[in-house]
């Protein structure tokens, strides 16, 4: 098979994956669910660590170390996720879905609660995480410090996804500040991501790009000559605004 035949093949399966997508209910039920179910794993952690008082100066510290490793975990996870072509396996669906992000035109103008609920949805992982969070808070197998790190993690996760939806649709003035304050991606920063190649994963604000640029180049071969030609003969509606 040469190249071309093999990007048609892509093409192909990359389309059947999508019009799975949209027929069979499970997957936008999955979607849907997941949302559901991390955001009550968040509030439920927010409610599990609150007795545990640290004073200020940790708190300060737990805030800003999970703001790092989300930052870094997320844009870890972005990275594999635009790598990956394996569209005719069950989560092909979702793979091909995740991959319509780099259509950016088609994100929808939405309230950024919804957004945060929406886009939670994709974060399959996340689901994993917050119940080991919960177990090991639980049962106070992790001290408190870390047991707020985690917490601070799991929210800081679903933020990311605001942060990257914002720099796309919005510039509310919170959004805009919370740029001035170096805590959301400015569009130029992620606006590399979109016009160069294999740079630039992270969602939430992208200070951790110099290492994760550094891994993608030693580990990804980038998507804007792979992934990102397999939804070129795509015609549907896309997902990106869910
Ligand atoms: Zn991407
Ligand atoms: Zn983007």
């Amino acid at each position: 098979m040469d190249q071309e035949q093999a990007l048609e093949l892509k093409q192909r399966e990359f389309n059947e994956a999508m019009e799975r997508y949209e027929k069979v209910p499970v997957y936008k039920v999955i979607y849907k669910a997941v949302s559901v179910v991390n955001v009550s794993l968040q509030i439920y952690l927010l409610y599990l660590v609150h007795p545990l008082s640290i004073g200020l100066p940790l708190q300060i510290f737990s805030f800003f170390a999970a703001y790092l490793a989300a930052d870094f975990l997320n844009g870890l996870v972005h990275l594999f996720m635009d790598g990956n072509d394996d569209y005719t396996s069950p989560a092909g669906p979702l793979v091909a879905a995740f991959h319509l992000h780099h259509r950016t035109p088609l994100y929808k103008k939405n309230n950024i609660l919804l957004v945060y609920f929406n886009e939670t949805g994709a974060k399959n992982w996340l689901v994993g995480y917050l119940l080991l969070a919960v177990l090991l808070i639980r049962t106070a197998a992790v001290p408190p410090v870390l047991s707020w790190i985690m917490v601070y993690f799991g929210i800081l996760s679903s933020v990311a996804e605001v942060s990257h939806y914002s720099c796309h649709v919005t510039d509310s003035r919170i959004v805009q500040y919370l740029r001035y304050l170096g805590l959301f991606l400015t569009k130029k920063h992620h606006g590399q991501h979109h016009i160069s190649d294999n740079v630039n994963y992270a969602f939430l604000n992208g200070f951790t790009d110099p290492l994760l640029n550094m891994i993608a180049r030693r580990f990804s071969r980038g998507y804007k000559n792979r992934t990102d030609r397999h939804y070129a003969t795509y015609t549907g509606a896309g997902t990106a605004n869910r």
